[in-house]
């Protein structure tokens, strides 16, 4: 089995802000694995806030070519123990590297990988579309860009509320918010108050990831459902966020792949929380692997390519939130 590193730089329709954040370009890295002349192709982007970079993920890959090229025919999950024991400081290129793999599997088994896993599609969630904070008339001017049924808008600035009073005069569109660490326990609790009048389904990461004493006076308090996001990275954090949020945004680069992402996913389920996946800034390559747990999921924010200049690959496609898989078999990406 061949390891193929393709560093890409990914353009963006617009500047994206988030409370910590604002960026035009997002660098990231393709994995392709490689045998018998069928391809697999896994995604793993830079995060500034993880510290990863293209470098590092892809020194720490090439350490592992020779273990990669052993491990042919192995089951994705002895693939990704294998793996992870290689690369515990790394879960992004891990996740790059199980999505290869996984979508590899699939295609010589000649199955899509939600056939693979046996999951039936025919309740898969919408995916929501993302508004960046920005001015109020530049949110409204993206919204109007993108009719959608479901925005999610980042939030974290001092006028949070107006923004989403401003937002809903002009959609009846489903709203979600997250504000990306930036309330304190007080204000989100005011908050969800104004918000669930505004229409809005479910607040993301309100407060600062540690912030386990202020989770719980949220979980306790909120009107509205919270979600953890940068409070859930890794499997060992959903027991964490048990009776602290009522549901959990599982990312694949956060969490190492596909493989552990299906297992905090029936463990959040099987505990009776929400479940949700969320994608980075990144190409159709990611977003069609985080297409095949949809049957997992309550919610999805899947839209990462749709705010791209330059995609680099086909395959899932999104239409006014719907999902629709390629015909090709595994993860159904080609490169462009
Ligand atoms: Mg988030």
């Amino acid at each position: 089995m061949q390891l193929i590193l393709r560093p890409y730089v990914l353009k963006l329709r617009h500047t994206f802000t988030i409370s910590r954040e604002s960026r035009d370009e997002q660098p990231s890295l393709i994995v392709e694995l490689k045998e018998d002349g069928i391809s697999g192709f896994g995604e793993a982007t830079s995060n500034p806030y993880y510290n990863i970079t293209i470098k590092g993920m892809m020194n720490d890959l090439q350490q592992l070519e020779p273990l990669i090229a052993d491990s042919s025919g192995m089951a994705p999950e002895e693939f990704w123990e294998k793996m992870k024991s290689q690369l515990t400081h790394d879960m992004f290129a891990l996740c790059a590297l199980d999505l290869a793999y996984n979508d590899l599997y699939a295609r010589k088994e000649g199955k899509k990988l939600y056939e693979l896993w046996d999951y039936d599609i025919s309740h898969n969630p919408l995916t929501d579309y993302t508004i960046g904070i920005d001015t109020i008339e530049k949110m409204v001017s993206k919204m109007k860009e993108m009719p959608w049924p479901i925005y999610k808008i980042k939030l974290g600035s001092d006028r949070d509320i107006e923004i989403i009073t401003e937002l809903r005069k002009h959609t009846d569109a489903i709203f979600r918010v997250d504000a990306n660490c930036g309330w304190t326990a007080d204000e989100t609790i005011a908050n969800a108050i104004a918000l669930k009048e505004l229409g809005v389904e479910f607040i993301e990461q309100p407060l600062p990831a540690d912030d386990w004493e202020g989770h719980k006076k949220v979980f306790e308090h909120s009107v509205l459902p919270i979600i953890a996001d940068e409070s859930c990275q890794v499997e060992a954090d959903v027991d964490k966020c048990f009776e602290h949020f009522h549901g959990v945004n599982v990312k694949l680069t956060k969490c190492g792949g596909l493989t552990p992402a299906r297992r905090m996913l029936v463990k959040a389920r099987h505990l009776g929380m929400k479940t949700m996946v969320g994608c980075m800034t990144e190409s159709t390559v990611g977003i069609s692997a985080i297409a095949h747990l949809l049957p997992l999921l309550d919610y999805v924010d899947m839209d990462g390519a749709l705010l791209l200049a330059n995609d680099i690959a086909t395959g899932v496609r999104i239409e006014d939130g719907e999902i629709f898989y390629s015909d090709l078999h595994g993860t159904g990406v080609t490169l462009t």
